[in-house]
């Protein structure tokens, strides 16, 4: 988990495409917290400290596929916070599923009504949530929320209920 997310994942989902099986490993490991949300936030702050010092070029931190920055476009949340690199008020937040029968490279969420399906459902899903300036490009994984799972859980209080 941290070695995916301190080395590979750096700038959130930009190796979805070009290396879909660390993102899925990602998944995996967010799976197996259970219900637990997983906050990237210290990291970005430490990475963006890194290309504030020098020691990572703008140009790797500003890296947004077109297909992230369309999304995030079209179906973004928009932020009130400016990017913390251009400074424009281009920031949106664009979450993207993972789970059973979605693809290697997940589902971007286009509404809300989306993920509020899958909180009811018996099988277990990951959102995460990249920011992204429409601007310059820079893109991080902000992150990573559990959702469904519902049935399973039900049952076993059930089974618990019906041992008491
Ligand atoms: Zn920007």
């Amino acid at each position: 988990m941290w070695r995916f997310a301190a080395g590979s994942m750096r700038g959130g989902l930009r190796n979805a495409s070009s290396d879909s099986s660390t993102v899925c490993d990602m998944a995996k490991g967010a799976r197996s917290s259970r219900d637990a949300t997983i906050d990237f936030r210290m990291l970005r702050r430490a990475y963006l400290a890194r290309v504030h010092a020098g020691d990572v070029p703008h140009h790797d931190a500003c890296d947004a596929s077109t297909d992230l920055v369309r999304a995030a476009k079209h179906y973004g949340t928009q932020r009130r916070a400016s990017c913390p690199l251009c400074g424009q008020q281009d920031l949106r937040n664009v979450t993207y599923l993972f789970g059973p029968r979605l693809p290697r490279s997940g589902r971007c969420i286009t509404n809300s009504r989306q993920l509020h399906e899958v909180g009811s459902r018996p099988e277990r899903f990951v959102g995460y949530v990249v920011e992204v300036c429409i601007g310059c490009r820079w893109n991080h994984l902000l992150s990573a929320n559990p959702y469904g799972g519902r049935g399973s859980r039900s049952r076993e209080r059930s089974r618990l209920r019906r041992r008491a």
